[in-house]
């Protein structure tokens, strides 16, 4: 017997969750704000509930994934919360997601926050290796962990309910960081005679041959010296920065985006000297 799912909130993400729980035989019942959209997921098996609150009657394992958390807060005020095990997929802030565990718990909730990292056409597909961080209740995670891990990848990051949001947060902004990198890299050939195509295969492979460098950082910032293991120092990588601000200069590329990454380069190293790599700007970001 396949473990039972209520489902509140069938956007793009929702209803890719619903589609992989039923298509792996487990009874969902799904509530969504504009009823239509529940329609063709009932084509396929689904219950609909008429309200939230219904839903959340229905079954022991709720999961929500809305637009926000203000979103889940009007969904979920009025439903009878007691002995479920709430799973929030709803993406927040580490702050809000704490709220929200001490918010279920107080209605004798169980409480699992989630932090998705996949797109809905990566849902219900093993191989595209999406997953979602969890944190919060353990025992919830591990009552549900075969259910959870439908849809996609699972991994558990701790029992602070904010750690999941954490996680995926940092990886969003590292990600970010790196298409930063990759939007200057291509408007430093957009006006030459250089196919992007052919500086695309360059790029990629490029970024996967510097990324095993994150495991030196964290090493470093683990151990607190931030000269070891270094082969790029510090003061020969700020050495370099006007090749690039000229670079840029000449290709007619504002440096907006690498300026600030540079500024905490040249701070490092007036306040910590050249020995070190790049590990202690981590510590010029927090106050
Ligand atoms: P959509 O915009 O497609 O869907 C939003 C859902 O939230 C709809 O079901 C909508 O209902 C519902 N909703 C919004 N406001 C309210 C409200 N006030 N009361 C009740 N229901 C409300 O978003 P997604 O499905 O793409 O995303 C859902 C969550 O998943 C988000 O937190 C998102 O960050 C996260 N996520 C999404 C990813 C993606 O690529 N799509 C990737 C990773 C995470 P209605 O149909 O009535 O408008």
């Amino acid at each position: 017997e396949k473990t039972s799912v209520a489902l509140l909130g069938l956007g793009a993400m929702g209803a890719a969750l619903a589609r992989a729980w039923l298509a792996a035989g487990h009874p969902v019942t799904v509530w969504n704000r504009t009823p239509a959209r529940a329609a063709a997921l009932a084509a396929e098996g689904a219950r609909v509930a008429d309200s939230a609150a219904e839903a959340v009657a229905a079954h022991t394992l709720v999961v929500a994934c809305l637009l926000d958390d203000a979103s889940v807060d009007e969904v979920l005020t009025g439903a009878d919360l007691a002995g479920r095990d709430l799973v929030n997929l709803t993406t927040s802030t580490p702050a809000q997601a704490r709220a929200r565990a001490e918010w279920a718990r107080e209605r004798g909730a169980h409480y699992l926050d989630g932090g998705i990292m996949a797109v809905p056409p990566m849902i219900g597909v093993p191989e595209a290796g999406g997953y979602v961080f969890y944190s919060g209740s353990r025992e919830l995670f591990e009552r549900h962990r075969e259910t959870l891990a439908v849809p996609a990848g699972t991994t558990y990051v701790g029992t602070d309910a904010g750690f999941a949001a954490l996680h995926d947060v940092a990886l969003l902004s590292a990600m970010y960081g790196m298409f930063a990198g990759v939007t200057h890299a291509f408007a430093l050939i957009r006006r030459e005679d250089i196919d992007p195509a052919s500086l695309a295969p360059l790029l990629a492979d490029w970024l996967v041959a510097m990324a095993p460098g994150i495991h030196q950082t964290a090493d470093q910032l683990r151990h607190g010296d931030y000269t070891k293991g270094v082969v790029s120092r510090l003061a020969m990588q700020v050495a370099g920065t006007p090749t690039f601000l000229s670079t840029a200069q000449q290709q007619g590329v504002s440096p907006e985006l690498l300026s600030p990454y540079f500024a905490l380069m040249r701070r490092r190293l007036a306040e910590a000297g050249g020995e070190e790599g790049l590990t202690g700007l981590v510590d010029l970001l927090v106050h």
